[in-house]
Formats: structure tokens, C-alpha cells, sequence
């Protein structure tokens, strides 16, 4: 695309995301019809509140507002407040209160199965929405007249085949997820574990792929589920799955992160971050503490991996090197 197309092209994409920006998204409870509201993955009180600074956090966001090859996105570390963080438009003001009231009621167990179930059942309705979200971007963008001619079709429609599949995968668990809330099976399996306060904060599902055909093959991909949850005095670690849709690298994924020691945990978050997950944030006293050697690294496999799911990457960086947790007294 030449420089006219590319300018044309980012006012469009701008115009495009403004105005879904605006779009009131109906509630994604089958069957309602109301506009959603802001919902957060993790709740602001009792959580991030826990360990953020002036009632805000750090995450890694893209810097452009679109490029081509997502490979090549520039991201960098941004300051944001609490309200924003891991929030988007997915349940009504009803449902968001109803549903969830079990997950906010303070303080929060983490063993009980209803609120590990709540916690997985928002991020799996969470990663419906991104698909549906990015559809609708694309979808635009293709019917954009004056964009008619300068667009990569076939990657576009290839891009949104593999979106509506991924959404047809994460129905299955939506599904199963609701069996759950209306009378339980426990179908599901979840692992907790406590480590040392480290001032950050996760909630996401990923695939694990063996080889490239892993998403050919499986049907539906299997997921594993982490929430990644501070509390006053440790950091909590909720892994899960499905009994039903499980395979052994999921359930070896689960036991990696037993027994380890703080050195090891560190490089377990730090592997979670940069390879695994998009969903996550840290206490702005790491990110002033960390050196910028390690940003650089970090945001740069994070950028360059974006899209990669297969298992066993390996990094060669640390982002809580020196014990940097967020835990200290500020001078
Ligand atoms: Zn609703």
C-alpha cells in the first residue's frame, strides 16, 4: 500500500473504531436484549485497587492505531487508570450484577468453585466479544468503498473465518460454563496456588499448540484458563480446564507451575506475559523499577509472538529480576 492509500487508510480505520467505540453492544446472555455496560474481568475493589498507584496500573498497549502485520505493532508500557483495565461491553447492568455478585462479595475465596467458574465464565464471554469486535472491524473495512481495491482481501476474510471459528470454539466452553451456573457438574478442573505478593494481575484463556496443525486438528481448541489474582499479602494463582476438553499439555501446563521456587515463579510470570497472554497489567512501582534493557526485550518478543501459540518459547529475560515485586515502600 503506498503512502496516500496508507494515510487514507488510517483515517478510515480511525473513523471505523471511533464509531464502534460508540456502538452499544447488545449483552451477550443469550436472549437479552439490553445494552451492555462496562464490565471488568477483574473488579476494581479488592483487587486492583490492591496494587495500583493513584487508582491506576500499567499495561502493554498497541502504539498505532492499526498495522498490517500484527507482528509489527509497536507497543509500549501505558499508564491507565483502574477503571479502564481488562474492562470491555459484555453483559447488561442486570446480568453484570446478578451474575456475578457471588465473584465481588469480599473477601474472595479463591478455592470455591462458583467463583473460579464466575472468574473463567467472564474472560471466556470476554475473548467472544474481542472476536466479534474485530470482525466487525474488518467486515467494515472490506465494505469500505473508498478503501475498494487496496486491501488485502484475502488475508481480511482468512482473518475473519479464523475469528468466527475461534467464536465457535469459546460457545462450547460459554455452554458448558452456564450448564455449570444452572446446577453443577463440575466439569471443570481448577488448580490454586499462593506465592509471594507480586503486584500484578492476569485473567485469560490460550490454546496450546504442539505444531502448527494444532487449530486444524482440534475441535474445539482446547483451553486452559489463569487468573493471575492479588490479595492483601500473596499473589494467587487459579489455573483451569475442562475434564472434558483437556489434553497432556495442558495438564502438564497446570503442574508447571507447582513447586516452584520465587526465582522460578518470576520466570513462570514472565513467560505467562510475553508468550501466552494479552490480558495482564503490573503496579506502576515495577514498572518505574525496571530496567530498560528488559522492557525493550520484553516488548519486543511480546510484539514479534503476538500470534504465536506454540509451546515451548523460550526467553532469555526476567521482569521481576532484583526482586522487583512492587512490594517496597516507596522512598
Ligand atoms: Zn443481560
Amino acid at each position: 500500500m503506498d503512502k496516500k492509500h496508507a494515510m487514507e487508510f488510517q483515517k478510515i480505520y480511525a473513523g471505523i473504531s471511533k464509531n464502534l467505540n460508540n456502538k452499544k453492544w447488545k449483552c451477550i446472555i443469550n436472549n437479552c436484549d439490553n445494552h451492555s455496560i462496562n464490565s471488568h474481568l477483574l473488579q476494581q475493589n479488592g483487587i486492583l485497587n490492591l496494587i495500583s498507584e493513584d487508582n491506576h496500573v500499567i499495561e502493554v498497549k498497541a502504539i498505532d492505531s492499526f498495522k498490517w502485520n500484527e507482528s509489527n505493532s509497536p507497543l509500549t508500557f501505558k499508564r491507565i487508570s483502574i477503571k479502564q483495565s481488562l474492562s470491555l461491553n459484555l453483559f447488561c447492568n442486570k446480568h453484570d450484577t446478578e451474575i456475578f455478585k457471588h465473584a465481588e462479595t469480599l473477601p474472595l475465596d479463591f478455592n470455591d468453585y462458583l467463583t473460579q467458574i464466575l472468574f473463567t465464565y467472564r474472560i471466556i464471554c470476554a475473548e467472544i466479544r474481542k472476536k466479534e469486535y474485530n470482525i466487525e472491524i474488518y467486515q467494515r473495512l472490506l465494505n469500505s468503498n473508498t478503501l475498494y481495491g487496496s486491501l488485502p482481501v484475502d488475508n481480511f476474510e482468512t482473518f475473519i473465518e479464523g475469528s468466527k471459528r475461534g467464536i465457535e470454539d469459546l460457545r462450547v466452553y460459554k455452554e458448558k460454563i452456564e450448564n455449570e451456573l444452572n446446577g453443577s457438574e463440575k466439569e471443570f478442573e481448577f488448580k490454586v496456588l499462593k506465592f509471594p505478593l507480586i503486584k500484578v494481575y492476569c485473567s485469560a484463556g490460550f490454546n496450546i499448540y504442539e505444531t502448527y496443525a494444532t487449530p486444524l486438528e482440534e475441535i474445539p481448541l482446547k483451553y486452559v484458563f489463569i487468573h493471575v489474582i492479588p490479595s492483601e499479602d500473596s499473589l494467587n494463582i487459579i489455573l483451569g480446564y475442562n475434564k472434558r476438553l483437556v489434553k497432556k499439555s495442558i495438564i502438564d501446563y497446570v503442574n508447571s507451575w507447582e513447586g516452584l521456587s520465587i526465582g522460578e515463579f518470576e520466570l513462570r510470570l514472565t513467560d505467562l506475559f510475553a508468550t501466552r497472554v494479552e490480558n495482564w497489567g503490573l503496579s506502576p512501582v515495577i514498572y518505574r523499577q525496571l530496567n530498560k534493557e528488559t522492557e525493550n526485550a520484553f516488548i519486543k518478543y511480546f510484539g514479534e509472538n503476538s500470534l504465536n501459540y506454540l509451546d515451548g518459547q523460550k526467553i532469555d529475560f526476567n521482569l521481576f529480576e532484583g526482586n522487583n515485586y512492587g512490594t517496597q515502600q516507596p522512598l
